[in-house]
């Protein structure tokens, strides 16, 4: 019922409109596609992702001659489920890291503000609730503010916080924290790193850096790169997850803020284009407001 809660906004504007572009109507023509188009593209589900889900209608309704507007609900969830699971095609399981990967390293990745050092806290009051041990690594060494923040997240969460001074190469920051997890026997490591998109070719030479430095330690870290994004920023963070994927391999999706914006949408088009599983969501601000994300439980959220 959180999820409900948290993504109230998303479902008021999303799918709320789809029963106001409904009324009156009793079979899916193309008036109603069209509404439909509308609706999906200003909740920033993107213009492909739209077109394909229409298509896709389209051809229901092509294949059984009617469709009946009662029942675009139920397809239309079923369509954006079948998309979905192109990049979720499993459950992501409840904070679980694999039992074979000891010490399992996150790399975290994303733009300044984007709730990159909340999302890294909240992962870690998660597993240490979990009963892991965690230690992370203060990886971001060119924002003051951004070394303190998690300092702050690794007390109130009760893990270590490794860290050096301002601007240290991130590199040697990344190396120290994973040599400290691994003696400290240490089941997780996130890395919080710099995300300073405007200089691209930086951005991708300093995550191969970080990544080869603690190889050396390490050599199958990072077991994953979780990039976090700002579901209220809409189209940004389909801008942003196309840089970050074009500077290094991203294996998992965080989407935060989607408490805040009536674009939930968002996760849909991000999920369809990049084919990159959505893992977790922000839905708040506090510590328990960060959930594994379920693409049935998502969907249905849309529309209840
Ligand atoms: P960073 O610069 O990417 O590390 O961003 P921060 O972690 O400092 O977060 C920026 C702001 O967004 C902070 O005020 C957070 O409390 C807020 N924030 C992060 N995640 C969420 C979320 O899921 N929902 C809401 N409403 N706020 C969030």
């Amino acid at each position: 019922e959180s999820l409900d809660k948290g993504l109230e906004k998303s479902k008021d504007s999303f799918f709320g409109k789809l029963g106001k572009a409904l009324v009156g109507k009793s079979t899916v023509d193309d008036e109603v596609l069209d509404n439909l188009e509308e609706i999906l593209v200003s909740s920033d589900v993107g213009v492909e992702t739209t077109l394909k889900i229409i298509e896709r209608i389209q051809a229901r309704v092509a294949r059984d001659k009617y469709l009946g507007t009662t029942e675009l609900d139920r397809i239309l969830r079923e369509e954006i489920a079948v998309l979905m699971s192109e990049s979720n095609s499993q459950d992501v399981a409840e904070f679980e890291t694999p039992s074979d990967k000891k010490p399992y390293v996150i790399m975290v990745v994303g733009v300044n503000g984007v709730g990159k050092t909340t999302t890294i806290g909240k992962l870690s009051a998660q597993f240490k609730k979990k009963g892991r041990n965690v230690v992370l690594g203060a990886a971001d060494t060119f924002r003051a503010a951004a070394v303190d923040q998690l300092k702050l997240w690794g007390e109130r969460v009760g893990v270590p916080v490794i860290s050096r001074g301002m601007n240290t190469d991130p590199s040697a920051v990344a190396f120290d924290a994973v040599k400290e997890g691994l003696d400290r026997n240490a089941d997780v490591i996130i890395i919080d790193t710099a995300g300073r998109l405007h200089t691209k070719v930086n951005l991708m030479a300093e995550l191969t850096k970080i990544k080869r430095v603690m190889q050396k330690v390490i050599p199958d870290a990072p077991h994953e790169v979780l990039l976090v994004l700002d579901g209220s920023t809409g189209q940004n963070a389909v801008i942003q997850a196309r840089e970050f994927t074009k500077a290094t391999e991203v294996t998992a999706l965080a989407i935060t803020k989607l408490d805040g914006t009536a674009k939930g949408g968002v996760v849909i088009g991000i999920s369809d284009e990049f084919k990159i599983p959505v893992k977790y969501i922000g839905v708040g601000e506090k510590t328990e407001d960060l959930q594994v994300f379920n693409k049935t439980e998502f969907v249905d959220s849309l529309f209840k």
